[in-house]
């Protein structure tokens, strides 16, 4: 074991349930990797079904005491995990780029970001307020905002620090109790997070974290019938199954899926600045995130000389693991490795060698060169399929109509990006274009405060912002008649 790992890493992980570390019922554990490497870093104990009823049962049991808390304590509890991720940020960062492969400078952003997300929703735990209704002289109408109970949370592995905070943050600062089950290949950090609250004064029971695969762990949480809203983040196909199981107990359930997004480049746009973004959008943490500019849309104008300048650019990235923190880190296991590399054959097929990369460096661990395919049309499946890879599908346009017609014609609508210094444009962009966030001369604009989620296949629901919150409450109306004496 490297002296990195050694002075960030516990062996073995366990499950945090009811406040407690404690191995699996079936004292099962599994590996978890480093994609630079492919040598495991540690184990971590899998969750049965019996370990994620145990989960849910605390999370029940600890409900009652969680939602009467007042929501100015509440705040405070919250506010003191931002603070004590914030002191750990530099471990929990490492970790992070250990076990995803990520650059180490990415990892603390995200880690940042997840405190973020404490601190944001322990602001609003005070104030979540309801309404008055006027009815008429013989009543008194209002609403009350409850929490939903005991909710679940299925994490993916591209961001997980930063996602485990997204959900849960909003969910505990409404007074509800959460149960978390990370994904397979990222762990740690969620284990990690869950010990933290435990040191900061989180009651028991109130934030539970269950490590196990997605067909027996997760599949135990979202089937659940004491689990009373379902948070999941991931592909399509599994958050499909994940809302058939939910339906089974008429539970509520939010999907965060996948994207096929378009950046669109018009020839007004400040290439040099746009050329920077647009690799921004596409090579951040791999290309492995649901809202990267995946599919290139550029005007015909200006072309050419976009793409000679992203090329050469992309030519220079430096691939490395993810501790020592270059451009681009390693895809997060062998197995998602193989599937990129199959598409770096689909995209061969159909348009030929690729203007920069394609390549598998002769190395050790789960690289893939940073991949720019030109002459794409928006039929093929390299401009339809989430890659979820550095591969970039460039297609050209003539004119606006042109423009919003291919960045609509895609099964996906989590996000869209619009290069121009034309204002009006930029507005009708915002408006033509079927997303739920659309960003005018910035990849990857807004933050924990904006809400985010999607149209179409990219998902139900939002997360961030002050509509998250939404998410996990429930309107109680109470109506009053004062007229009798
Ligand atoms: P995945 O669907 O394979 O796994 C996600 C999670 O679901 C993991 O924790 C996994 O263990 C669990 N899971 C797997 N099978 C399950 C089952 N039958 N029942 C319950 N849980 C199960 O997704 P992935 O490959 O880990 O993540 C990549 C996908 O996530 C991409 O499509 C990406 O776009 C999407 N994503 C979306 C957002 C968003 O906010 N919209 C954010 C990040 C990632």
């Amino acid at each position: 074991m490297s002296e990195q790992r050694a002075t960030v890493l516990h062996n073995p992980y366990e499950l945090v349930i009811d406040g407690d570390e404690r191995p699996a019922a079936s004292d099962e554990t599994m590996a978890v990797y480093d994609p630079a490497t492919d040598f495991a870093l540690t184990e971590v104990a899998v969750a049965t079904e019996d370990d994620v009823s145990a989960a849910v049962d605390a999370a029940a049991d600890a409900l009652e005491e969680w939602r009467r808390t007042p929501g100015k304590e509440r705040a405070r509890i919250l506010h003191r995990f931002a603070d004590a991720i914030r002191e750990d940020s530099e471990r929990l960062a490492r970790i992070e780029s250990l076990e995803n492969g990520k650059p180490l400078s990415a990892a603390r952003g995200q880690v940042r970001r997840c405190a973020r997300h404490f601190e944001y929703y322990g602001g609003i735990a005070d104030k979540l307020q309801g309404e008055s209704i006027p009815l008429d002289e013989s009543h008194v109408d209002y609403t009350i905002r409850e929490p939903l109970g005991v909710t679940g949370h299925i994490v993916p592995w591209n961001v997980p620090i930063y996602l485990f905070g997204r959900s849960v943050a909003p969910a505990m600062a409404a007074g509800n109790t959460a149960v978390v089950k990370p994904a397979e290949e990222t762990p740690l950090g969620a284990v990690e997070l869950g010990r933290l609250a435990r040191e900061v004064g989180l009651p028991d029971g109130v934030l539970n974290v269950v490590p196990g695969t997605g067909t027996e762990a997760g599949a135990a949480l979202s089937g659940h019938p004491a689990v009373d809203s379902v948070t999941f983040t991931g592909s399509g196909p599994v958050g499909t199954e994940v809302a058939k199981n939910a339906a089974e107990h008429v539970s509520t359930v939010h999907l965060e899926l996948g994207g096929k997004s378009p950046n669109v480049v018009f020839p007004d746009a400040n290439l040099d600045h746009a050329v920077a973004e647009t690799m921004k959008g596409i090579f951040t943490n791999a290309g492995q995130v649901c809202s990267a500019g995946s599919r290139l849309l550029v005007h015909e104008a200006v072309h050419d000389e976009f793409v000679d300048e992203l090329a050469a650019r992309t030519a220079e990235l430096t691939l490395g693991p993810g501790v020592d923190d270059p451009d681009i880190g390693p895809l997060v296991s062998a197995h998602h490795h193989e599937s990129v590399v199959e598409y770096l054959d689909v995209g061969r097929e159909e348009v030929g060698e690729p203007v920069v990369g394609g390549g598998v460096p002769d190395r050790a661990g789960n690289f893939v060169e940073p991949t720019v395919f030109d002459g794409v049309t928006n039929d093929m499946r390299i401009a339809r399929e989430e890659i979820f890879g550095p591969v970039l599908s460039v297609i050209e346009f003539a004119d606006e109509a042109e423009a919003y017609e291919i960045a609509n014609d895609s099964p996906y609508g989590l996000v869209a990006g619009v290069f121009t210094e034309n204002v009006g444009r930029a507005h009708r962009f915002a408006r033509e274009v079927d997303a739920g966030q659309i960003y005018v001369n910035e990849w990857f604009a807004g933050g924990n405060e904006t809400p985010f989620g999607g149209f179409k296949a990219s998902g139900v629901g939002r997360e961030n912002g002050v509509q998250a919150v939404d998410n996990y409450t429930q309107i109680k109306n109470v109506c009053l008649n004062v007229a009798r004496r």
